[in-house]
């Protein structure tokens, strides 16, 4: 899209902030999403943000849905979380040594995640699938492993597979700088097809090191397994001896205190975590049970390290924003927001003659434009861009920050009100009627 043709929603400053990042940082941001130019818009400059609303560098207030990709469920700069990262500040911001506090926020994971016995810091959550895999190779002695399409694992080479066509077959690297060869063990089925991956195991079977899926997709917008999909895959990976490893990066936390295998009650063999365990700071994580997890060095030669990994600062704000999630009714209260949205939503397009369909569970879902239900890539994929581009337009002249991509997953946090539902349902039937 032309700049142009550009709808320039961003105010005088945002536009000279954006001129000049562009000017310094690939396409002026330093993660491709926030740019907006999948929706025909120029990003907001933040000047801040608490509880609910993010303000703009021009004095704009927005109720914002992005939540920093998934880690404010608590909502911005949380009195509580600020005030663990300065008091952990004035300590010191990085050791290269172990501190007490590592143990603490080790100790609460393993506590919400039945299948953690150990689990290993790291700062991203690309970071955190990488080396889970590079583990579930080397404990299985097998070169394989095996994905969903339109299912997001961070941006290591051999996960960066493009959804092809659905075909069951090898696939092609999803970026450039990806060689044929690094994506070359990467196997891809649809997400909730059970058959197709059947069907890869008859193939690869003893190959296959690994399974790797969101067990709830929020990475083609929110895609929900459908009933046995998960449990089939447990099923699956155990006869064949492969390991299953859930990518929680963004469902850790999320849906209830723990992860979608609290809810479901599966004990994959690896779980990946991020997102909200750093309360808005670099951290994640991987674990699993403990004869996997001591093959990783110095225990065993599985080598991963990092110089940030375990980083004080943001320990200390992981460890405080779990303590504020372990508190009753917190969960159900974000449901119920996310319910209210989301049914509200729906009897608003319905309104408006709008195909619309809302995919929501715990404290995420998504909007897309689309006739049809929502249950993998393909259909995700095929929802109406352009309309939804329209919808993200309205919804930010109106104030409501949502993602700009009906592929991000709308998040709810703690401090949306019931009025910035109202606000926010207000203006959703604003936009709907002008679609
Ligand atoms: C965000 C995300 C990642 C990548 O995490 P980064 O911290 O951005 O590297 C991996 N997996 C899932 C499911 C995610 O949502």
């Amino acid at each position: 899209m032309s700049t142009a043709s550009q709808l320039v929603l961003a105010g005088r400053r945002s536009s000279e902030c954006f001129s000049r990042a562009r000017a310094l940082i690939p396409g002026g941001v330093d993660s491709p999403v926030r740019s907006a130019a999948a929706v025909g818009c120029e990003p907001a400059f933040i000047a801040s943000g608490h509880g609910a609303y993010l303000w703009d560098v021009d004095g704009r207030r927005y109720i914002d849905y992005v939540g920093a990709y998934g880690p404010s469920i608590l909502g911005h700069s949380h009195p509580l979380v600020v005030e663990s990262v300065q008091a952990a500040a004035a300590y010191g911001l990085s050791f290269g040594a172990p501190t007490d506090a590592e143990s603490d926020l080790a100790e609460m994971l393993i506590a919400a995640f039945p299948a953690l016995e150990l689990v290993r810091f790291v700062s991203s959550g690309t970071e955190a699938t990488m080396s889970a895999l590079r583990l579930a190779r080397a404990a299985t002695g097998r070169d394989m492993v095996l994905k969903f399409e339109g299912c997001y694992h961070g941006h290591a080479d051999a996960l960066l597979v493009k959804a092809g066509s659905g075909a069951l077959t090898y696939n092609t690297p999803d970026s450039a700088g990806v060689t044929a060869a690094a994506t070359a063990d990467t196997l891809v089925a649809p997400y909730n097809d059970l058959e197709a991956v059947h069907a890869l195991f008859v193939e690869h079977g003893k190959r296959i090191a690994a399974v790797i899926v969101e067990p709830v997709a929020g990475n083609m917008g929110v895609v929900l397994p459908r009933p046995g999909f998960l449990h089939g895959l447990r099923e699956l990976t155990r006869v064949q001896g492969s390991l299953l490893v859930f990518d929680e990066v963004m469902t850790g936390f999320r849906l209830c205190y723990g992860g979608v295998q609290t809810l479901v009650g599966i004990e994959p063999d690896l779980v990946c975590l991020g997102k909200i365990i750093g309360g808005g700071l670099p951290l994640a994580a991987y674990g699993g049970r403990r004869d996997l997890m001591e093959l990783v060095a110095p225990t065993g030669p599985v080598y991963q390290a990092g110089t940030l990994s375990g980083n004080p600062l943001a320990v200390a704000a992981g460890l405080a924003t779990l303590r504020l999630l372990r508190r009753e009714n917190v969960y159900r209260e974000l449901e119920a927001k996310t319910t209210a949205l989301a049914v509200g939503l729906r009897e608003r397009a319905a309104k408006n003659g709008l195909p619309v369909r809302v995919n929501s569970i715990g404290a995420m879902f998504s909007v897309f434009f689309s006739d049809s239900a929502v249950v993998d890539y393909a259909t995700s994929s095929s929802s109406d861009i352009v309309r939804f581009s329209a919808f993200y337009q309205a919804m930010r002249k109106a104030g409501v920050h949502l993602p700009p991509s009906p592929f991000e997953a709308v998040f709810v946090s703690l401090a949306h009100s019931a009025q910035d539902v109202d606000d926010t349902l207000s203006a959703a039937e604003r936009a709907f009627a002008q679609l």
